[in-house]
């Protein structure tokens, strides 16, 4: 292989002896491969503890720019130390390696500061030391933006980074290194009858992913469906050996013989509903509503409009992540007498389970099955989203795991 690229998460380099091992299996895959870029995140853990430390150390006094730029510098110095723990166990291997940030490899991103974007690399240096046989230990996570201030991914980065840098390098594979050895029809942790994939298309990974799968960054996938870079799941807690073969490829729809009607199932609890009720019924409204919430930088999810019994009147439900439940409050309050409601009502404990497939496109029934095998259990559906290859429901978080059990073994997704 000419060039290859490797990530390795926070559960595979939590402690020294993690990293020791991380080290052997670098060595191991270095026989097979001439340039070989490795892409570490933080510790596990490490990246909660900075994010929190940076959001007591501004009270609720900093927010917006005042904070975010700062919040990157500290919650990006997670990944700056096993970058240089992962050098120096290379090194201890004789092997030639050396650390690389962000900035230093030149990951130029936009200025979103917490959630950037990845705009381009321009060091070249760094490609000429992979070419040159130098093991390049790359800190995950962090780029700079283009006031030469340090940026970050996102939570879930180190992923992005890693596609990114497969990308730039035209490396033949992108191998990320976790805690599962593989993409599963659902979350292992929490359905032990889920089973190992072993080829995923790129668009029902972007699915899963953005669907609350959190095994790849959801923009991890896209730019890899983009760049054509063939990304490959495998665990780290396997021995180190010069060429795997286990994993969960992720490729071309058409690189895929078996092709399901719904491959998996994702949950996400990072969730809460958004109840508006009275609201004005005329041309603009929706536009006043989501407007204001765009330019505070809210992320909307499903939105439902129904008519009220009040006449002139209609409510409106949507969906919002947890994080900016407080602030998609906040914002419609001050703008409650232009916009034109009644009350407002937060919910927070819902969960959004879905059920994801691209043989959806050409089976009917499919929500059929997904809302009989939920009513069988005595589980309310509040809100549903579908797409052409995915369909979403918002239902009590207390049932999040029964759901997606139930709908993982409705499928005939569950292992024998
Ligand atoms: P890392 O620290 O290596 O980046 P993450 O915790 O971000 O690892 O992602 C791996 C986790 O993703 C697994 O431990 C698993 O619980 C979770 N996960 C959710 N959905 C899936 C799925 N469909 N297949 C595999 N893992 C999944
Ligand atoms: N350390 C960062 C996080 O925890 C990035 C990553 O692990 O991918 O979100
Ligand atoms: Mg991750």
């Amino acid at each position: 292989m000419d060039r290859l690229v490797l990530k390795f998460g926070g559960t595979s380099v939590a402690n020294l002896e993690r990293i020791a091992h991380v080290a052997d299996i670098v060595a191991a895959r270095k026989q097979k491969a001439k340039g070989l870029a490795v892409i570490v995140s933080a510790m596990s853990g490490k990246t909660n503890e900075l994010v929190a430390w940076a959001r007591e150390a501004a009270g609720d006094d900093l927010q917006g720019p005042e904070f975010d730029d700062e919040h990157d510098v500290i919650v990006a110095s997670g990944e700056q130390v096993t970058s240089g723990l992962l050098a120096l166990a290379l090194r201890r291997r004789g092997l030639k390696a050396r650390s690389w940030l962000g900035w230093q490899v030149g990951l130029r991103t936009d200025g979103a500061h917490s959630k950037a974007r990845i705009l381009g690399f321009e060091r070249p240096e760094f490609q000429e030391s992979v070419d040159a046989g130098e093991i390049a230990v790359v800190a995950g996570f962090q780029g700079v933006d283009g006031e030469g201030r340090v940026s970050t991914l996102g939570r879930g980065g180190s992923d992005t980074s890693a596609v990114a840098v497969a990308a730039a390098l035209k490396a033949d594979l992108c191998d990320i290194y976790t805690d599962v050895d593989g993409v599963y029809t659902t979350d292992p942790r929490i359905a032990t009858k889920a089973r190992k994939l072993d080829k995923i298309a790129y668009e029902e990974m972007l699915e899963l992913a953005s669907l609350g799968a959190k095994v790849l960054q959801t923009r991890s996938v896209e730019m890899a469906m983009n760049h054509r870079v063939p990304v490959r799941v495998l665990s780290s807690f396997e021995g180190a050996v010069a060429e795997p073969t286990s994993g969960t490829l992720v490729c071309d729809e058409d690189e895929i013989v078996e092709k399901q009607v719904v491959s998996g199932v994702a949950y996400s609890r990072d969730e809460a509903k958004v109840t508006l009720l009275g609201v004005e019924d005329h041309p603009g409204v929706a536009a006043s509503i989501f407007g204001a919430l765009a330019d505070a930088g809210v992320n909307v999810d499903m939105i439902v409009q129904a008519s009220s019994r009040k006449a002139g009147r209609q409510n409106m439900v949507f969906t919002t992540t947890e994080r900016d439940a407080e602030l998609t409050k906040k914002t419609l309050e001050k703008k409650k007498d232009t916009i034109g409601f009644d009350e407002l009502v937060l919910e927070r404990d819902v969960a959004k389970v879905s059920v994801i497939g691209v043989g959806m496109r050409s089976h009917a029934g499919v929500a059929k099955t997904m809302f009989e095998a939920l009513s069988a259990k005595g589980i309310n559906i509040q809100v549903i989203s579908t797409s052409e290859i995915k369909i979403s429901v918002l239902i009590d978080a207390s049932y999040t795991e029964l759901a997606v059990r139930t709908l993982h073994t409705a499928y005939g997704l569950d292992a024998d």
